[in-house]
């Protein structure tokens, strides 16, 4: 591949992502809280970025999940899972999957019967992976649905091959209501698993999806604001006195100095 300035800079900025790390200790209360780093801010790159920024998209759309619970009781979550044919071009199948969910969504719009009648309020997001068996590509996504009922996932594969017109595989099944949030990190995890494919497919996967929005929300999830900020939030301490602890990244030791201040 021809080397791109531009690529370059970014290495670099993944690169050093974390060299830096403040930490303010709240010692009269014993709570730590991430105050500061250098980030790259490319989370399609870099297992930092996306966990930082897929625990923030998690407390937000938890907490609108508490709020929507309190006022609609008979309300319940399910995780469904929508997935499009391996194919061997991400672009062109991530781009079937986009328009296939849009339509589903149309049709209830609609109102002419659709499986997700029922749903009054979703938040989806894009994965991407290469197919176990096939090795081509295989964008899905994870969607948390709202409904009084569980979705018919039988009715859910027809309507979804109707539409795609190549892919019936789905899935539906009820997240626990005492534990919701093992069912919402399916959803809000990274979009690329790092460590599961080769670096040359996680720089294929950015560059071919870093424009793309890769979580969409509908009906009562809508409006959910997600920090872009990717610290702590000091969730109530900035009163208290703290200690500043300072973490540096020294590449020669393949590890992080303290220095407390
Ligand atoms: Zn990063």
């Amino acid at each position: 591949m021809h080397e791109q300035p531009g690529l370059q800079d970014t290495a670099r900025r993944v690169e050093t992502c974390g060299d830096y790390l403040v930490f303010r200790h709240y010692f009269t209360v014993d709570k730590v809280r991430l105050h500061g780093a250098s980030l790259c801010m490319k989370h399609l790159l870099c297992p930092l970025c996306a966990i930082r920024r897929g625990s923030k998209a998690l407390k937000a759309y938890l907490d609108r999940w508490e709020v929507i619970r309190a006022a609609n009781g008979v309300l319940r979550p399910f995780l469904v899972t929508l997935t499009v044919k391996d194919g061997d071009d991400l672009a062109e199948r991530f781009k079937h999957l986009h328009g296939a969910q849009r339509e589903l969504w149309k049709r209830k719009q609609r109102g002419r019967g659709s499986v997700l009648d029922g749903v009054v309020g979703a938040v989806w997001s894009y994965e991407v992976k290469r197919g176990s068996g096939s090795g081509l590509w295989h964008p899905h996504l994870h969607m948390i649905a709202l409904a009084e009922h569980q979705p018919d996932a039988t009715a859910l594969a027809i309507e979804w091959k109707n539409i795609t017109g190549d892919s019936h595989v789905v899935d539906v099944r009820p997240i626990s209501q005492e534990n919701p949030v093992t069912g919402f990190l399916e959803v809000f995890k990274y979009a690329v698993k790092f460590s599961d494919q080769p670096p040359e497919d996680t720089v294929h996967c950015w560059r071919t999806l870093a424009s793309k929005r890769l979580i969409g929300s509908a009906g009562v999830f809508r409006g959910v604001v997600v920090p872009e900020d990717l610290m702590d939030d000091p969730d109530g301490l900035d009163d208290l006195p703290y200690a500043t602890l300072f973490y540096r990244f020294l590449r020669e030791k393949g590890g992080y100095q303290l220095n407390a201040r």
